[in-house]
Protein backbone atom coordinates (compact mmCIF):
# COMPACT_ATOMS: atom_id res chain seq x y z
CA UNK A 1 0.00 0.00 0.00
CA UNK A 2 1.45 3.61 -0.72
CA UNK A 3 0.38 6.41 1.30
CA UNK A 4 1.14 10.20 0.07
CA UNK A 5 -0.35 13.48 2.25
CA UNK A 6 -0.36 16.70 1.27
CA UNK A 7 -0.88 20.21 3.22
CA UNK A 8 -2.63 22.83 1.66
CA UNK A 9 -2.68 26.72 2.94
CA UNK A 10 -6.26 28.57 2.71
CA UNK A 11 -6.31 32.20 3.38
CA UNK A 12 -9.98 32.86 4.39
CA UNK A 13 -11.58 35.95 4.06
CA UNK A 14 -14.76 36.33 5.73
CA UNK A 15 -15.99 35.13 9.19
CA UNK A 16 -17.97 32.58 7.88
CA UNK A 17 -16.83 31.04 3.90
CA UNK A 18 -17.70 27.77 2.33
CA UNK A 19 -14.68 26.90 0.13
CA UNK A 20 -14.85 24.55 -2.70
CA UNK A 21 -11.70 22.31 -2.52
CA UNK A 22 -12.84 19.34 -4.93
CA UNK A 23 -9.99 20.21 -7.58
CA UNK A 24 -7.13 20.24 -5.00
CA UNK A 25 -8.43 16.85 -3.54
CA UNK A 26 -8.66 15.39 -7.18
CA UNK A 27 -5.20 16.90 -8.24
CA UNK A 28 -3.26 15.48 -4.98
CA UNK A 29 -4.93 12.08 -5.62
CA UNK A 30 -3.42 12.36 -9.02
CA UNK A 31 -0.35 13.36 -7.85
CA UNK A 32 0.02 10.47 -5.85
CA UNK A 33 -0.42 8.15 -8.15
CA UNK A 34 -2.57 5.74 -6.41
CA UNK A 35 -5.39 4.12 -8.43
CA UNK A 36 -7.58 2.47 -5.75
CA UNK A 37 -8.04 3.30 -2.57
CA UNK A 38 -9.24 5.93 -0.24
CA UNK A 39 -8.70 9.82 -0.15
CA UNK A 40 -8.53 11.77 3.94
CA UNK A 41 -9.97 15.52 4.07
CA UNK A 42 -9.04 16.65 7.20
CA UNK A 43 -8.70 20.05 8.62
CA UNK A 44 -6.39 20.86 11.58
CA UNK A 45 -8.02 23.61 13.30
CA UNK A 46 -11.33 23.31 15.67
CA UNK A 47 -13.79 26.07 14.34
CA UNK A 48 -13.49 25.03 10.54
CA UNK A 49 -15.54 21.86 8.96
CA UNK A 50 -14.83 19.88 5.88
CA UNK A 51 -18.10 18.93 4.82
CA UNK A 52 -19.90 16.70 0.95
CA UNK A 53 -22.53 18.90 -0.75
CA UNK A 54 -23.83 20.38 -3.88
CA UNK A 55 -22.37 22.37 -6.04
CA UNK A 56 -25.06 25.18 -5.73
CA UNK A 57 -24.43 29.02 -4.65
CA UNK A 58 -27.67 29.10 -3.26
CA UNK A 59 -27.28 26.14 -0.93
CA UNK A 60 -23.48 27.64 -0.48
CA UNK A 61 -25.19 30.55 1.72
CA UNK A 62 -27.65 28.32 3.30
CA UNK A 63 -24.86 26.69 4.81
CA UNK A 64 -23.42 29.29 7.23
CA UNK A 65 -26.80 30.67 7.85
CA UNK A 66 -28.33 27.07 8.96
CA UNK A 67 -25.46 26.61 11.77
CA UNK A 68 -25.82 30.24 12.52
CA UNK A 69 -29.39 29.20 13.77
CA UNK A 70 -28.62 25.97 15.43
CA UNK A 71 -25.91 27.97 17.41
CA UNK A 72 -26.49 30.67 18.80
CA UNK A 73 -23.71 33.57 19.00
CA UNK A 74 -25.15 34.88 21.96
CA UNK A 75 -25.92 32.34 24.27
CA UNK A 76 -23.52 31.87 27.37
CA UNK A 77 -20.85 29.74 26.91
CA UNK A 78 -18.24 28.13 29.57
CA UNK A 79 -15.30 28.64 26.82
CA UNK A 80 -15.89 32.04 26.91
CA UNK A 81 -14.00 32.21 30.55
CA UNK A 82 -10.97 30.22 28.90
CA UNK A 83 -8.14 32.43 28.48
CA UNK A 84 -4.87 31.53 26.69
CA UNK A 85 -1.42 32.21 27.77
CA UNK A 86 -0.96 35.23 25.77
CA UNK A 87 -3.89 36.94 27.36
CA UNK A 88 -6.35 36.64 24.74
CA UNK A 89 -9.79 35.46 25.82
CA UNK A 90 -11.39 32.45 24.46
CA UNK A 91 -14.51 34.04 22.89
CA UNK A 92 -15.77 31.25 19.91
CA UNK A 93 -17.55 28.61 21.63
CA UNK A 94 -20.25 28.61 19.07
CA UNK A 95 -17.73 28.33 16.04
CA UNK A 96 -16.74 24.94 18.17
CA UNK A 97 -19.82 23.98 18.36
CA UNK A 98 -20.49 24.71 15.10
CA UNK A 99 -17.25 22.34 13.44
CA UNK A 100 -18.33 19.60 15.13
CA UNK A 101 -22.15 19.51 13.95
CA UNK A 102 -20.50 19.34 10.96
CA UNK A 103 -16.66 17.39 11.22
CA UNK A 104 -13.60 18.02 10.59
CA UNK A 105 -13.12 15.36 7.94
CA UNK A 106 -14.43 13.16 5.00
CA UNK A 107 -12.74 10.01 3.88
CA UNK A 108 -14.12 9.48 -0.08
CA UNK A 109 -13.71 6.29 -2.26
CA UNK A 110 -10.28 6.87 -5.15
CA UNK A 111 -11.16 4.06 -8.33
CA UNK A 112 -8.83 4.10 -10.90
CA UNK A 113 -7.36 6.95 -10.21
CA UNK A 114 -10.14 9.39 -9.70
CA UNK A 115 -12.28 10.55 -6.64
CA UNK A 116 -15.39 8.64 -7.01
CA UNK A 117 -17.92 11.63 -6.74
CA UNK A 118 -21.49 11.87 -7.04
CA UNK A 119 -22.55 14.08 -10.26
CA UNK A 120 -23.83 16.79 -7.29
CA UNK A 121 -21.21 16.21 -4.84
CA UNK A 122 -18.07 18.69 -4.18
CA UNK A 123 -15.61 19.05 -1.24
CA UNK A 124 -16.17 22.09 1.18
CA UNK A 125 -13.87 23.93 3.64
CA UNK A 126 -15.88 25.89 6.04
CA UNK A 127 -14.24 28.93 7.68
CA UNK A 128 -16.52 29.51 10.71
CA UNK A 129 -14.74 31.88 12.58
CA UNK A 130 -12.17 34.00 10.15
CA UNK A 131 -10.32 35.43 8.44
CA UNK A 132 -7.68 33.24 9.36
CA UNK A 133 -4.82 31.27 7.82
CA UNK A 134 -5.73 27.67 7.91
CA UNK A 135 -4.38 24.34 6.97
CA UNK A 136 -5.49 21.08 5.71
CA UNK A 137 -4.59 17.93 4.56
CA UNK A 138 -5.25 15.06 1.91
CA UNK A 139 -3.92 11.72 2.75
CA UNK A 140 -4.14 9.27 -0.08
CA UNK A 141 -4.24 5.58 0.57
CA UNK A 142 -4.43 2.49 -1.28
CA UNK A 143 -2.35 0.82 -4.68
ZN1 LIG B 1 -11.88 28.80 21.15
Amino acid sequence: MKVYLKEYTILTKRFNEIINISERVKETVHESGIKNGIALVFSKHTTTGVIINENEPGLEKDVPEFLKKIVDKNSEYNHHHFFYKDGRMAINAWAHLRSILVGLNVTVPVKEGEVLLGARENIYFLELDGPKERHFVVEVMGV
